[in-house]
C-alpha cells in the first residue's frame, strides 16, 4: 500500500542519511573534449572506482600522480548519472538535514554544466540545481498524506566579496536577506532561474565575463510538517556554482582583474580552509575569512552535509590547473580517505 511504500522508502532514506551525516564527501568529474579532434590527448589516464591517475604523455615529460575520492565520474558520464549518484544527499533536505553542494574548478572545467546545464537546456541534459527541485517536487507530493512540505528559493551572487540578491528586478547590492520565493512546480523553478540569470547578466555588461569571476548560490529551503505529529522540519541545501579557481599570473594583471582576482582566491582558499578543518574534526573552524563561508556558516560543519564536486578539463594546456584542483580536493577530503597516493 501507499502507506507502507512511505515508511519503507523513509527507512531507506534514513539508513542512507545516517550514512552522510556530519560528513564531507569529494566528488571529481573530468569534462569531455569540446570537439571530435582525434589529436586531443588527455591528461587523464585512468579511472577506477574513486580514483583518478592523471599522466603527462611521455614527450611532455614523465610522471604520473593519482588522486582518490569518494566517486570519479569520466568524460561519458550523463547528466542524469551524476544526479542519480547525488540523490540521497539531496533527498535528504526533506527530513531536515541541511547539505551544501559545491562546484569547483577552473573557468571551462564544466562547474555550470554540471550544476544548471548547457546553453540549450532540454530534458535531458538539465544539471542537478533543476534536477534536484524536480525530486523535491515529486517525494512531497508521494510523501503528501503523511508530510506537508513548503519550498522556496534564494539565489544570490557573490563578487569581490559583495552579496547580490539575483531574484529582485534591479539586483540591488549588498542585500543580506536576500529574496524568499516559495516555489510549488518545476516550471516556478525554472522561471525563477531565467530570472536569476537575466539579472545575473545584467550586472555583468560593464566586465566581461563576470559571472567566472563570482560565486553563484541557489538556496532551496524546505519547511515540512508532520501531519500526525504536528511537528515541523526544517532543512535547507546550497548549490553553489564557485568562480573559476585558475591562478591568475600577477604580472599580467591589474586594476579590477587584480582586485577580482584576490577576492577569489582568498575565498576559495578559506572554504578550503573551512572544510579541511571540518574534516578534521578541528574546533576552531574559521568561518569568518570570507563572505562564502560566513553565509553557509549554518550549513558546514555539525548534522550538515557537504559535498565538494571539483571539476577538470582534460586538456594538455590545463594540466597545472588540474593538478592543482585535485590538490585542492585532496586537501578537504575526509581524513579517513588518507592523503593522496603520489606515484613517482
Ligand atoms: P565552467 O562553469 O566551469 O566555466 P562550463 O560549464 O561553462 O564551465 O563548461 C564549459 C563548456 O563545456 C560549455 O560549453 C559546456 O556546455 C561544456 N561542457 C562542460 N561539461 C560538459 C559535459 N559533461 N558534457 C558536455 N559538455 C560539457
Amino acid at each position: 500500500s501507499g502507506y507502507h511504500r512511505v515508511l519503507e522508502e523513509n527507512r531507506k532514506l534514513y539508513n542512507q542519511v545516517q550514512d552522510l551525516k556530519g560528513s564531507i564527501r569529494v566528488y571529481c568529474r573530468v569534462r569531455p573534449f569540446l570537439s571530435e579532434r582525434s589529436s586531443y590527448v588527455s591528461t587523464v589516464e585512468h579511472i577506477e572506482d574513486g580514483n583518478i591517475t592523471i599522466g603527462t604523455p611521455s614527450k611532455y615529460g614523465k610522471g604520473c600522480k593519482s588522486f582518490t575520492f569518494n566517486k570519479v565520474f569520466g568524460q561519458s558520464v550523463t547528466q542524469a548519472e551524476v544526479f542519480s549518484d547525488m540523490q540521497p544527499l539531496i533527498r535528504s533536505v526533506l527530513d531536515g538535514y541541511n547539505v551544501c553542494i559545491f562546484a569547483y574548478g577552473q573557468t571551462g572545467s564544466g562547474k555550470t554544466y554540471t550544476m544548471v546545464g548547457p546553453k540549450h537546456l532540454t530534458e535531458e541534459n538539465q544539471g542537478v540545481n533543476y534536477r534536484a527541485l524536480g525530486d523535491l517536487f515529486v517525494l512531497a507530493e508521494r510523501r503528501k498524506d503523511t508530510f506537508r512540505y513548503d519550498v522556496a528559493v534564494q539565489m544570490i551572487e557573490i563578487y569581490n566579496e559583495q552579496v547580490r540578491d539575483l531574484l529582485v528586478i534591479d539586483g540591488s547590492l549588498n542585500v543580506p536577506d536576500a529574496s524568499l520565493m516559495p516555489v510549488s512546480s518545476t516550471s516556478d523553478v525554472i522561471d525563477l532561474m531565467n530570472l536569476g540569470q537575466r539579472n545575473r547578466a545584467v550586472g555583468a555588461t560593464a566586465l566581461n565575463d563576470r559571472s567566472s569571476r563570482s560565486h553563484s548560490c541557489l538556496t532551496v529551503h524546505v519547511q515540512g510538517k508532520d501531519l500526525t505529529s504536528g511537528t515541523i522540519l526544517r532543512g535547507c541545501m546550497h548549490l553553489v556554482d564557485l568562480a573559476g579557481s585558475e591562478r591568475v599570473n600577477k604580472s599580467e594583471v591589474t586594476g579590477d582583474r587584480l582586485k577580482e582576482a584576490q577576492h577569489i582566491n582568498k575565498s576559495l582558499s578559506a572554504l578550503g580552509d573551512v572544510i579541511a578543518s571540518l574534516s578534521q574534526k578541528n574546533t576552531h573552524v574559521p568561518y569568518r575569512n570570507s563572505k562564502l563561508t560566513q553565509l553557509l556558516q549554518d550549513s558546514l560543519g555539525g548534522q550538515a552535509k557537504t559535498l565538494m564536486f571539483v571539476h577538470i578539463s582534460p586538456e594538455l594546456d590545463a594540466l597545472a590547473e588540474t593538478i592543482s584542483t585535485l590538490k585542492f580536493a585532496d586537501r578537504v577530503a575526509t581524513v579517513e580517505l588518507g592523503a593522496a597516493q603520489v606515484n613517482k
